[in-house]
């Protein structure tokens, strides 16, 4: 299955539901950060939080979403769009834990306390910050609590994964709920209740069900339209015209200075692992650039 975002409005009951896969983004991130089984399942719902905010934006806004608590992976840091492109790192993704019953133990991985911060680039003059302390350390449970709270839209968000024995995901990904205004948390209410009622969706994902089908189970009885399906990848902001402009705001004693002893310079992205290499003449080009 492709990763893709599938969007559906229950226009009667005002309810907006989210569902995504991020199966295969997740993997292609957890290989290039080399991370173990615990931080692929936690890089994953780094991912696929920044993957649930970014569908709420509008054409040509951006996000980054930052977990940081006491665990040993330290922190969470992921970027994404409007357009279902994401990227994303953990400062520590050697982490690796035994499971929990059963389960990666994101948890423990990540810390349980700690911040969620959302930055957001609306393209209007100030950045707009929100900024909730860690419920549950599960990515999930704490999405949750900053659209109820910093955001105040009644939400749910929901996530699973499965890995098989190799530390690969087999599936994963989320779920949204949110209430359009005038509704109240009341509505969420009897989302949770069928989502509890429901088996986990780390089983749903291991059934084979789709984006599609998991919203058809918590829409049942309630009409609703899909409004969209659209792909989902992994996808940095950086280049190598970006990395020179790192460069250049080295200075020009720095660059000097990097030239001299080193003879090249690497920028190395943290969000993808792309390494962007200038030799001596590329770092001599740069300086006379500077003049
Ligand atoms: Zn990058």
């Amino acid at each position: 299955m492709e990763d893709y975002l599938i969007r559906i409005m229950a226009k009667e009951t005002g309810v907006r539901g989210l569902a995504c896969v991020t199966t295969g983004l997740a993997n292609e991130a957890a290989e290039r950060h080399g991370t173990t089984s615990t931080t692929t399942a936690v890089l994953e719902r780094a991912l696929t939080s920044g993957i649930l905010l970014g569908a709420l934006l509008k054409v040509g806004q951006r996000i980054a979403v930052r977990f940081e608590a006491n665990g040993p992976v330290g922190k969470a840091l992921v970027e994404a769009d409007a357009y279902g492109r994401v990227s994303g790192y953990l400062v520590n993704p050697q982490v690796d834990l035994p499971l929990v019953a059963d389960r990666p133990n994101i948890v423990d991985a990540l810390g349980e306390i700690g911040l969620l911060t959302v930055v957001k680039d609306l393209k209007l003059k100030e950045l707009a910050e929100g900024v909730v302390p860690l419920q549950t350390s599960t990515f999930d449970g704490d999405l949750t609590y900053y659209l109820n709270q910093s955001e105040q839209t009644p939400s749910l968000v929901v996530m699973g994964e499965v890995l098989d024995e190799n530390g690969r995901l087999q599936s994963a990904g989320g779920v949204l709920i949110q209430a359009m205004p005038p509704n109240d948390i009341g509505i969420i209410r009897q989302f949770i209740e069928r989502m509890q009622e429901l088996p986990p969706l780390e089983a749903l994902f291991a059934e084979g069900k789709t984006p599609e089908e998991i919203l058809a189970l918590l829409f049942a009885g309630i009409e609703y339209t899909e409004l969209e399906k659209r792909p989902l990848r992994f996808q940095c902001t950086c280049s190598r015209e970006r990395s020179e402009k790192a460069l250049i705001n080295l200075g020009r004693a720095d660059l000097q200075n990097l030239l001299e002893t080193e003879g090249e310079a690497v920028v190395d992205c943290h969000f993808c692992h792309e390494r962007y290499t200038f030799d001596e003449e590329d770092l001599r080009l740069i300086l006379v650039g500077m003049d």
